[in-house]
């Protein structure tokens, strides 16, 4: 897989910080979840060398513009707080997470299972090709 990262610093110590440029309102707890709908910076981590030092969000927009993300201690970037744990482990913890998402698309995986329900269903412009409402019948039948 070919990605390309918006932006990567070094600091002095070796390790990296990511930087995803976004004009929306994306939030970095998504990473945290099984299926992240933003897997992009999860996935430059896991691809780079070097430890980690910050993975974020950088928001620019009106009024709003800023930094969401972990980092590995407090100042590495503007209002992001040190990670709970060692950001070594959240790395792995991503490399699971993207290989068994990766795993499952290759074995074609293709069951109708939006990420959130009908809430993913509300905004998605291939309603009219999609198997949910038979899905849906088979689950009530
Ligand atoms: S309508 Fe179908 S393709 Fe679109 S989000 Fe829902 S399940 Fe997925």
């Amino acid at each position: 897989m070919r990605v390309k990262v918006d932006r990567i610093d070094e600091l002095a110590d070796g390790s990296r910080v990511i930087l995803d440029y976004k004009s929306g309102d994306p939030n970095e707890r998504d990473w945290q979840t099984d299926r992240p709908a933003e897997p992009q910076v999860p996935l430059y981590a896991i691809r780079g060398r070097g430890p980690l030092g910050a993975a974020a969000f950088a928001r620019v927009r009106n009024g709003g513009s800023g930094f969401r993300g972990i980092a590995a201690a407090e100042g590495i970037l503007p209002r992001v707080k040190a990670a709970e744990r060692p950001l070594a482990e959240q790395v792995e913890e991503w490399r699971r997470v993207l290989a068994r998402l990766a795993e499952e698309f290759r074995e074609g995986d293709a069951r109708v299972d939006p990420r959130d329900g009908p809430k993913t269903c509300e905004t998605c412009h291939l309603a009219p090709l999609c198997r949910i409402r038979e899905a849906e019948a088979d689950q009530w039948a």
